[in-house]
């Protein structure tokens, strides 16, 4: 038996650029891996996959499958797949990310798989090869499987890493209400955004550890079509920026809200302040 963890992973910034022509939105995000995460567990078995899943500890849990539509099932077919071979494996997840967020549970759990089976089978694929079988299962899970501090781009999976940001407290606060990304994205380009996240300028902030200055360009182009379906998004990042956090911005499609500080106490402050919200203390992985 073999344990992987799948660490979820927030967006310092969200920019849609236009719709591509494979239908996919062409995008440019900064992501950041959490320690928050999923336990996978996996062991060999003779051919074929099966799925066991603890979701007790999540609100929404009993609407993730434990079937093929897993995105930890889907990652185990293609991983099989791509080697030509019936790798079998039992899978067994215990879930600690909260469902349908904007955090990547899903495609953590399955970039966790794709790790873990190249461990199991001892089939020594290179990072580039898990990541091209990560993005056959979706979009997020090629940054899922290389993880820190990456610029995605493309539909999200052209990655490029950035220098990692220092050891910040994160504080996660994720309303009632779920969004899907598909309806995020729709509702989007009926009214898209004004206003675009200087990724570059941004980037180079990061890389001199200027964090004040690039905290003041985080921008997500989503926020505002969530703000619509949950408006305590708005009063989650009023409360945490009023206890002291130094950022607070919704991650990917939402709805969960983060707000970063390297102060541990403010970080406790800031759930502290944090009504009608599950709130997570984290930490930037
Ligand atoms: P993203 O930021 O990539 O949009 P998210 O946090 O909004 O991710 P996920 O938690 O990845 O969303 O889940 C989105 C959908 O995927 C849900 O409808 C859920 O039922 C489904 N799903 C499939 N497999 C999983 C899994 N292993 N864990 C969580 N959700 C899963």
């Amino acid at each position: 038996m073999l344990k992987e963890l799948a660490r979820a992973k927030i967006n310092l910034t969200l920019d849609i650029l236009g719709v591509r022509a494979d239908g996919y939105h062409e995008v440019s995000m900064i992501m950041q891996t959490i320690e928050l995460a999923d336990e996978v567990e996996l062991e060999k078995i003779s051919g074929g996959i099966s799925l066991a899943m603890d979701a007790t500890k999540i609100q929404g849990g009993e609407n993730i499958p434990t079937d093929e539509r897993n995105l930890a099932w889907k990652a185990a077919i293609e991983f099989q797949k791509f080697c030509g071979k019936n790798f079998g494996v039992a899978i067994r997840l215990t879930k600690k990310i909260p469902a349908a967020a904007g955090l990547a549970g899903g495609s953590a759990d399955a970039a966790a798989v794709i790790r873990g089976m190249n461990r199991l089978y001892e089939t020594r694929l290179t990072e580039k090869e898990l990541c091209e079988i990560g993005a056959r299962v979706g979009s997020d899970v090629p940054f899922c499987i290389i993880g820190g501090t990456c610029l995605a781009e493309g539909r999200g999976a052209t990655l490029t890493r950035l220098t990692p940001i220092k050891n910040f407290s994160v504080v996660l606060a994720k309303p009632d209400g779920e969004i899907s990304t598909a309806w995020a994205y729709k509702t989007y380009d009926e009214n898209p955004a004004k206003t675009h996240p200087p990724n570059e300028k941004i980037i180079k902030q990061l890389a001199r550890g200027d964090y004040d200055a690039a905290f003041k360009n985080f921008f997500n182009a989503l926020e505002d079509v969530a703000l619509k379906k949950i408006p305590a998004i708005a009063d989650c990042k009023k409360k945490m920026l009023a206890a002291g956090a130094k950022v607070a911005l919704m991650s990917g499609s939402g709805s969960t809200v983060f707000a970063l500080t390297d102060n541990n106490l403010i970080a406790e402050k800031i759930a502290a302040s944090i009504e009608n919200a599950q709130v997570f203390i984290t930490k930037t992985f």
